[in-house]
């Protein structure tokens, strides 16, 4: 049957509408444990090909969140939407276009890494050329292939969280979840495994989320979810997030912060706070500020630093605490 042109056939509607419809989609999701909330209505959606770090500190509701976006667990309230499926209609279906690194060791020390991955191909059906091909290229996309036949218990951290990451794709899944990927790995180790996880997205359009509570693995996504009391606190690029605090970030030690921020609040314009027994001012310019300051007030002040915005400020300015993991 001939279709008028004007009108899309029914797979390119289903495929105009995936494309326009964000490809990893969460909204007002909610969880309690009893009487306690984890979750309270968290929305954020991402676009193919993007890394979407989920940042909060320890109770912000990360591991739940993580557990409910690769179906182990079902939402009480909300959707998710990942790659246009449900995860509750189609947990199969999403299992499938869905890897997952987790942070606690999921490898068996006592085999090596090839057979490790051949296990876990086995899981997913592969086998055979397809699989020894597949696990081939990933010995060489993360510089494994000189200890395929090494015992995992004979690995370094940094080769042991790679060879998770091989395992966690060897089914060829469009999206990757990783719960806390890099930590506990040394600073030059982490920076390594983040130019792997950039390079799947650049180069095998994966796209990628992980939770964190480690402010410099958060700069390195292309969006940042912020989570604090099972709620997003604020979202956006790191660069984007940090610029709006707009200036630098003077912080000021003092025997009596109370008093020193209602002398300065008396004096300039801007936000001043008190923030775990510091005073926090947010400032364009403020070197030239805090020459005045240190005139003005040089007996209530004992320490004085500038600095530009972190994404530590960040949280302080969203939550009015500091970040404690
Ligand atoms: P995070 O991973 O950011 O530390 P979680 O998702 O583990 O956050 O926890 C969110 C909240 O839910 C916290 O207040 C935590 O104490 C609570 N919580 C987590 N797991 C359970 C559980 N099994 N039973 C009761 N409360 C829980």
């Amino acid at each position: 049957m001939l279709t008028p042109a004007s009108q899309p056939t029914e797979p390119e509607s289903k495929a105009k509408a995936a494309a326009s419809a964000a490809f990893v989609d969460v909204r007002d999701l909610a969880f309690r444990y009893g009487d306690r909330k984890a979750l309270d209505g968290i929305s954020f959606s991402l676009d193919r090909r993007r890394i979407l770090g989920l940042l909060g500190p320890n109770g912000s509701g990360k591991t739940t969140l993580f557990r409910i976006l690769c179906t182990l667990l079902q939402p009480q309230a909300g959707q998710v939407r990942l790659a246009g499926l449900d995860p509750e209609r189609d947990p199969a279906g999403v299992r499938r276009r869905m890897g997952v690194v987790f942070q606690t060791n999921s490898l068996d020390q006592e085999l090596t890494v090839a057979e490790n991955l051949v296990c876990q191909g086995r899981l997913h059906g592969l086998k055979g050329l397809r699989l020894k091909g597949r696990i081939d290229e990933l010995l060489e996309r993360f510089d494994l292939g000189g200890r395929r036949n090494s015992r995992v218990r004979s690995l370094s951290g940094g080769m042991r969280r790679r060879t998770e990451l091989a395992k966690g794709l060897l089914h060829h899944p469009q999206i990757l979840l990783l719960d806390e990927p890099t930590a506990g790995l040394d600073p030059h180790i982490r920076q390594e495994f983040w130019e792997h996880l950039t390079d799947l997205r650049d180069s095998a359009g994966i796209t990628i989320l992980f939770t964190t509570h480690l402010m410099d693995e958060a700069e390195v996504c292309d969006r940042l979810v912020i989570l604090d009391q099972g709620r997003v606190v604020t979202e956006g690029s790191p660069a984007k997030l940090k610029e709006r605090i707009g200036g630098d970030v003077i912080v000021m030690h003092s025997p009596d912060p109370n008093a020193l921020k209602a002398r300065i609040q008396g004096r300039y314009q801007g936000a001043v706070s008190v923030v775990n027994g510091a005073v926090r001012m947010e400032q364009h310019r403020g070197h030239e500020l805090i020459r005045d300051l240190m005139e003005e007030f040089s007996g209530e002040i004992q320490a004085i630093s500038l600095g530009k915005p972190t994404l530590e400020d960040v949280f302080i300015r969203e939550t009015g605490r500091e970040f404690q993991v």
